[in-house]
């Protein structure tokens, strides 16, 4: 196309002017022009095509992550699936006496429990991104999620203070962001078996809200802090599935929020997270 229109704006010029003989002019009035388009057209196609591949490469990568994730975890259900039909059938054989039943009957319980954390981990994980933008407002949820925690602080003899600043609001998913929290929190207080201090601070500058999550447990090594977050890591053995900061780290992130780690073995560990999708104030 562009030949074809320098060629007529050529022929256009004979009729104001005087026929253009010259070999160069041809060349460059023709020539140039096509080429540049040409490169010019090349140029927008590599970049659309490579933004394309680069999302289709995020999507692939969520998805080898999620079958990776859920072969390891039918894995991870089916022990105690099996531990239970074992008591169940156990229980069918003979009759036992009423003290050995109800054992039975609550280790089936707790791993059915521990099967279902596993579970409601795994999905909020392999869900998509984002399904409501909803307000949340901050202090509201927070305690939605400290309350839910409180008999664990008080089991291992926390004391937990609150300084918030009042009316912060966010945008994203509610329900979310307690499971983000309440994993994030979760771990402080099983970093204080001890008893100890978990202080979860909130506050805004201009139109950033950060939420600071402090205790004053075990700590991290350089390490550690490293690995936090990788799929099945953990520290505490039978205890712990390895993916609650792996289901944290995603909800944060999908909420366009940062998190920064301060940690000192045997001192505390510090969470600051910093959200900047506020709701505007009108
Ligand atoms: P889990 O709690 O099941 O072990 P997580 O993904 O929640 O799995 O945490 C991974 C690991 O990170 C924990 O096992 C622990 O070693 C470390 N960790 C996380 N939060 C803290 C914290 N506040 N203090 C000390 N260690 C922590
Ligand atoms: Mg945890």
């Amino acid at each position: 196309m562009t030949v074809i229109t320098s060629f007529l704006l050529m022929q256009m010029v004979t009729v104001v002017s005087e026929p253009i003989i010259h070999p160069e002019a041809w060349f460059s009035f023709i020539l140039i022009p096509a080429l540049t388009s040409g490169l010019v057209s090349y140029s927008i196609e590599t970049i659309r095509q490579t933004f394309i591949i680069r999302q289709r490469l995020a999507k692939a990568d969520k998805i080898e992550a999620v079958s990776h994730l859920s072969a390891a975890i039918s894995h991870e259900i089916r022990n105690p699936l099996t531990t239970v039909k074992g008591f169940l059938q156990l229980l069918g054989e003979k009759d036992y006496p009423e003290e050995k039943k109800k054992e039975f009957i609550d280790i089936a319980v707790q791993e059915l429990n521990r099967a279902e954390e596993v579970i409601n981990d795994f999905l909020t994980f392999a869900r998509p991104a984002f399904e409501k933008e909803e307000q949340i407002e901050v202090d509201k949820e927070l305690n939605q999620v400290l309350n839910v925690l409180n008999p664990l602080a008080n089991f291992n003899g926390v004391k937990i203070t609150k300084k918030y600043s009042s009316g912060l609001v966010i945008l994203g998913d509610r329900s979310k962001f307690k499971q983000g929290f309440i994993n994030l929190i979760k771990n402080g207080l099983e970093a204080m078996p001890n008893g100890g201090e978990l202080i979860v601070q909130t506050f805004r500058t201009g139109t950033v809200i950060h939420i600071l999550v402090r205790d004053t447990g075990l700590g991290m090594t350089e390490e550690q802090i490293a690995r936090l977050g990788e799929p099945y890591y953990t520290t505490k053995g039978q205890q712990g599935t390895g993916l609650g900061m792996m289901v944290t780290f995603s909800i944060i992130t999908a909420m366009r929020g940062k998190v920064e780690i301060k940690s000192q073995v045997g001192i505390g560990t510090t969470f600051h997270i910093r959200f900047s999708n506020l709701l505007d104030e009108k």
